[in-house]
């Protein structure tokens, strides 16, 4: 939007900017009015150098590029002229009509506001400005293109001029714009205000951006890319992708005021993707969580809920893969014309129409109420505030009890308050009275409240932990951290260890101890941590957020237990899941569920070491790992690929309650009554019997094979027990060896 700033402003530059806007102006009107300000001007020169009319035309050409209509054209040529020279409004009236001789008076009582020192930012003449405003919005428009055009132009004036317009700037006119929702021109002033207010601060954030230029368009250049190859999959016509990076003083603010580090500010960098409808807003949303990670409590949606002047789109923060945040804003055509132009963003449309439609309505009532509520009050700062407040639904305004003002941001509790008036005040906090009735110390503050603070005059009384959790400001955040910091040492390092633990065991990590300092040594060289304590340490006040950590930690440990071929026990736990599926009771690793039988030859049971055979078109059969069958045909050349390793699910994951066949060869001393002592023996325990067959040796012994149920090889050497205890026994084997 930035026009070059001097020198190139002719009547033909206008004339082409209009022809370019494509739409319908009275061009000979507007060439009748350049004529007469170019003659009633001829002779003055502006502290560039240049003549003066070259300001009149950029003041125009900007009302062009905001589709302002004729008469607004027209009164942007003759803004200058009925204050500077001796035009009369009657010959504007005569020549070019009433509309156009109105927007210049309104122009010129404006100027004639004088704002440029805090004494003259009284209540009254706020006012006056707000009551111009109220009565045709052109001519605050016109204003704010005099007032940008000036600002570009104020390396040329006199020191003690910069300042005082560049307040005057920064403290009325960018507020007014942001409040129209005209947001280039806001930003554009704040930028040049905040260049000429504090040129060393502006300096520093000029070189940390040039240091990071290259990377920060190739960042940019390769997201749009990557954004631009997902959409053009999804959407008939690609979507409008921008990448843009925050405003100097838009980084200032979060700098300076907010306490962020630079590296911190997410939105430093963002992406804006413009698309037809808001349908699709919300499925580039989708697909842009999809692609990234979105930063938690970063979505803001203004499309549901528009801004208070009129601003809508879907703001979302995310994690790039080169591990850099950046916003993301989605928005609609219009939504995109409404953010950029605001209030004029109307004329685009309906060309020549003044504000009355109920948009505008809207869009203009709050000056009307900031009029009718203000009426009384003398202090201008608070007619100012009420602008910006009602702006910024985000922050709140409350009071110490001699009534300084303090802005925090909405949420904010006694605890942000205290700490915004004082480190000490904050550390010192034992209670805090709103509206001088005592409330708890996680009660949120509203607009308008007065809050008082109750210290204590001890000098070991420190914040305590919990607060972190309640506070909303960085401020008291990083303020609290500090203190622990210093004063806590040892039980920060017994906090911090806690946590670190109580992560790891949450996300299956186990190191042990004496390996722990070699698997940190990445995470505490990168916080500056020389021992593991120094990192319990920065842990525990908060320094170092686990819950940042432990992705990548996770993916170490992973990495490591690979490389060792050691399950970790997380994926042990997805076996065994797995192993619920298992109606088998045995599970064959990387395949699902599938047929299992187990081998005639040696009936293994569970507890065995076993092994599987893949039969051809019988599924698995599982043999024990010393059945004399597998030990004679795990070496065939023909058959080796066959076996693979199967193990037991554990009981409780299998499905079913499983029983396994197991056939024991008893001999005994043939006696009366010993199969049925047999029987009731296996009857006492429990232990079903499927079959049994008794034959006479030759020796006078008995030989019973009996067929059982057991659960499993445990439970089988109980038997085999009690079943050795019966009078007369020899032996009891179990068959299949
Ligand atoms: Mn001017």
């Amino acid at each position: 939007m930035a026009e070059s700033i001097a020198g190139s402003f002719t009547f033909e530059l206008l004339s082409d900017k209009i022809k370019e806007s494509g739409k319908q102006y009275d061009t000979d009107k507007i060439r009748k009015a350049y004529e007469l300000a170019n003659s009633f001007h001829a002779g003055q020169k502006r502290d560039s150098g240049e003549d003066y009319i070259t300001h009149p035309i950029a003041v125009s050409c900007i009302l062009t590029e905001l589709g302002m209509d004729t008469d607004t054209i027209c009164a942007g040529l003759l803004h200058d002229v009925v204050e500077d020279t001796s035009c009369t409004l009657e010959d504007l009236t005569k020549q070019f009509g009433e509309g156009v001789a109105l927007l210049v008076d309104g122009v010129t009582k404006l100027r004639k506001i004088p704002l440029a020192t805090k004494e003259e930012q009284t209540a009254e003449n706020v006012r006056k400005i707000l009551l111009a405003m109220s009565e045709d919005i052109r001519v605050m428009i016109i204003k704010l293109s005099d007032r940008l055009h000036n600002m570009r132009t104020l390396k040329f004036r006199r020191d003690d001029k910069r300042r005082a317009t560049a307040l005057e700037t920064m403290n009325i006119y960018a507020p007014i714009a942001h409040r129209l929702g005209i947001s280039w021109i806001k930003e554009e002033l704040e930028d040049l205000s905040f260049q000429f207010l504090d040129p060393f601060a502006y300096d520093e954030i000029e070189r940390l951006m040039e240091l990071r230029q290259a990377d920060r368009i190739k960042l940019i250049e390769s997201i749009k890319e990557r954004i631009t190859d997902r959409l053009s999959g999804d959407f008939a016509t690609l979507p409008t992708i921008e990448g843009r990076v925050k405003s100097n003083y838009g980084i200032y603010k979060k700098v300076y005021r907010d306490g962020k580090e630079f590296d911190q500010i997410y939105d430093r960098y963002a992406v804006r993707i413009i698309v037809n409808t808001v349908n699709e807003c919300y499925n580039v949303l989708g697909i842009i969580h999809d692609m990234f990670n979105p930063i938690p409590n970063r979505f803001k949606d203004y499309i549901s809920t528009p801004k208070a002047n009129m601003y809508q789109s879907l703001h979302t923060t995310v994690i790039g893969t080169e591990g850099v945040p950046f916003e993301v804003q989605i928005r609609t055509y219009e939504m995109h014309q409404t953010a950029e132009f605001g209030i004029a963003a109307h004329w685009k449309y309906k060309e020549g129409i003044t504000s009355k439609s109920t948009r505008d309505d809207n869009r203009l009532a709050w000056v009307r109420q900031i009029l009718e509520s203000q009426q009384n009050t003398d202090d201008a700062e608070e007619i100012v505030r009420t602008i910006k407040s009602d702006l910024s639904p985000d922050e709140i305004f409350v009071f110490t009890p001699k009534g300084d003002m303090i802005t925090l941001p909405k949420g904010a509790t006694v605890i942000d308050f205290a700490y915004a008036i004082h480190t000490q005040v904050g550390h010192r906090m034992c209670g805090a009275k709103v509206d001088k009735k005592m409330v708890s110390l996680d009660c949120k503050v509203k607009t308008g409240q007065i809050v008082e603070i109750i210290t204590t005059s001890n000098e070991n009384h420190g914040p305590n932990r919990s607060w972190l959790q309640i506070c909303r400001t960085n401020e008291a955040r990083s303020k609290i951290r500090s203190w622990f910091k210093k004063e806590r040492r040892e039980e920060n390092i017994f906090e911090g260890r806690n946590e670190l633990e109580r992560e790891f065991r949450r996300n299956y990590i186990r190191i042990p101890e004496g390996e722990l300092a070699d698997f940190l040594a990445s995470d505490m060289r990168k916080h500056n941590c020389d021992t593991l304590d120094d990192f319990f340490a920065a842990i525990g006040y908060g320094g170092i957020q686990v819950s940042k950590l432990i992705q990548h930690l996770k993916d170490a440990y992973n990495r490591r237990m690979q490389e060792r071929h050691e399950p970790t026990e997380e994926q042990i736990m997805l076996r065994a899941k797995e192993g619920l599926k298992s109606k088998s009771g045995v599970i064959v690793d990387g395949i699902g569920d599938c047929e299992i039988k187990f081998a005639q030859c040696c009936y293994p049971l569970p507890g065995d070491a076993i092994i599987g055979f893949v039969t051809r078109g019988h599924g698995i059969s599982v043999h024990k790992q010393d059945c004399l069958n597998y030990l004679n045909q795990k070496d065939d050349e023909n058959q080796r690929e066959r076996w693979l390793p199967v193990r037991w699910a554990d009981k409780e994951d299998t499905t079913q309650s499983s029983y396994f066949k197991a056939t024991l060869d008893i001999v005994a001393n043939d006696r009366i009554g010993l199969l049925a002592d047999i029987a009731s023996a296996l009857a006492e325990i429990r232990i079903p019997m499927h079959e049994a067959s008794a034959r006479e040796l030759k020796n006078g012994n008995a030989n019973v094979v009996v067929t059982i149920s057991v659960a499993g090889i445990e439970q089988l050497r109980s038997v085999i027990n009690r079943l050795s205890k019966i009078p007369s026994v020899l032996s009891v084997d179990r068959c299949g060896k």
